[in-house]
C-alpha cells in the first residue's frame, strides 16, 4: 500500500494525517491554526517524525484561500489576501516542500476536499461535479472534464450574490467585502448573528432554517444554470442539519420552475443535491486525495 501525507490547513484547525485511504489511515494530528509559524512548525514536526517510520509517496496540502494556485507565478502555492491575521502572503507550498524534502501539490481546502469526494465519496468520478462546504465560511470545489477547478484564480462561489428581501430579513449580511453575498447571508456565523442562536442547536422548526433553505436554493439553482454540474454534494457544518436537505431539493425544482429538463432536477433530486461522504474529514482526506491523484 502506498502512503501518502496530507494536510488540511483551516482557519480554525488543521489536521495533519499519514493514509494510503480513507480506510487505511495510519496517523493523524489536529492543533488549533494560529500564527503560520507555529502551525507551520507543528505540521513540519509531524510529518519529519512520520518520514521516519513510513516512505511517504508525496504531500498535499488543502488550504484555506485565496491561494496562488498559477504554477508560472512567482507567488505560486501562497495565501494571498486572507483577513487572517498574519496569513496574508504566507509561502505555505514550497515552505512546506523544502523543508520536508517531499513532492507536494496544493490546492484549495475545498477543492481537496471535492477530489476526495470524486476519488471516495459521494461524486463517485462524475464530472462536472461541485462540492459546497456550508460552515464557518461557505467554499466551494469541483472537477470539470475530470479536472480541478482553476482559472483566473479558483471558484470564490461563496461570495456570489444574492437576492435578499430586506422586509423578510432584515440582516445585512457579515461578509467584510460584500456584506449579503452568500457566506454573509448563509454561512454559520450569519445564523447566529441573525437570530443570537447556533445553527447547530436550533430546532428544526425553526423558521431560520426555510430562510437558509432558501439562499442555499438560490445558490445551487445559480450553479446549475452556470455550469450544469451533474451532481451537486453539500458537506460543512451548517448542512449537517439533514432536514435542510429536502427543504433545498424542494425549493431548486421551484425556482427552476421546469426550465431545466433532466430527470435528476424532476424526478430524482435527492440523488443530485446529495451530502457529503467523508463528513468531518473531507478536507484531510482530500489532501491525501490530491496527494493519490498526483504522485501515485
Ligand atoms: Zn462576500
Amino acid at each position: 500500500m502506498k502512503l501518502y501525507g496530507g494536510i488540511e490547513t483551516g482557519g480554525t484547525k488543521c489536521v495533519c494525517m499519514i493514509a494510503g485511504g480513507p480506510d487505511e489511515v495510519i496517523a493523524e494530528s489536529r492543533f488549533s491554526t494560529t500564527t503560520p509559524e507555529e502551525t507551520l512548525l507543528k505540521a513540519i514536526t509531524f510529518f519529519r517524525e512520520q518520514k521516519k517510520i513510513h516512505n511517504l509517496s508525496g504531500l498535499g496540502i488543502g488550504t484555506f484561500g485565496p491561494v496562488d494556485l498559477d504554477p508560472d507565478s512567482a507567488t505560486f502555492g501562497y495565501i494571498t489576501t486572507t483577513p487572517k491575521p498574519g496569513w496574508a502572503n504566507v509561502n505555505l507550498a514550497k515552505r512546506i516542500e523544502n523543508e520536508l524534502q517531499m513532492p507536494t501539490v496544493i490546492d484549495t481546502d475545498v477543492n481537496a476536499a471535492a477530489m476526495g469526494e470524486y476519488l471516495w465519496g459521494n461524486a463517485g468520478g462524475i464530472s462536472p461535479f461541485v462540492y459546497f462546504t456550508i460552515g464557518t465560511g461557505i467554499g466551494m470545489g469541483g472537477l470539470f472534464n475530470g479536472s480541478l477547478m482553476h482559472g483566473l484564480i479558483h471558484p470564490e462561489a461563496g461570495h456570489m450574490i444574492l437576492k435578499r428581501d430586506p422586509i423578510t430579513d432584515p440582516y445585512a449580511g457579515f461578509c467584510a467585502y460584500h456584506g449579503d453575498c452568500f457566506e454573509g447571508l448563509a454561512s454559520g456565523p450569519a445564523i447566529r448573528a441573525r437570530w443570537g442562536q447556533s445553527s447547530h442547536t436550533m430546532p428544526d422548526q425553526h423558521p431560520a432554517w426555510k430562510l437558509e433553505a432558501n439562499y442555499i436554493a438560490q445558490a445551487m439553482v445559480n450553479t446549475i444554470v452556470l455550469l450544469s454540474p451533474r451532481k451537486i454534494i453539500l458537506g460543512g457544518g451548517v448542512m449537517q442539519r439533514e432536514h435542510l436537505f429536502p427543504m433545498i431539493q424542494r425549493e431548486v425544482v421551484s425556482m427552476l420552475n421546469g426550465y431545466v429538463k433532466s430527470p435528476q432536477i424532476l424526478n430524482q433530486i435527492e440523488d443530485f443535491i446529495v451530502p457529503a461522504k467523508l463528513g468531518g474529514r473531507a478536507g484531510v482526506l482530500g489532501s491525501i486525495a490530491l496527494a493519490v491523484q498526483a504522485f501515485n
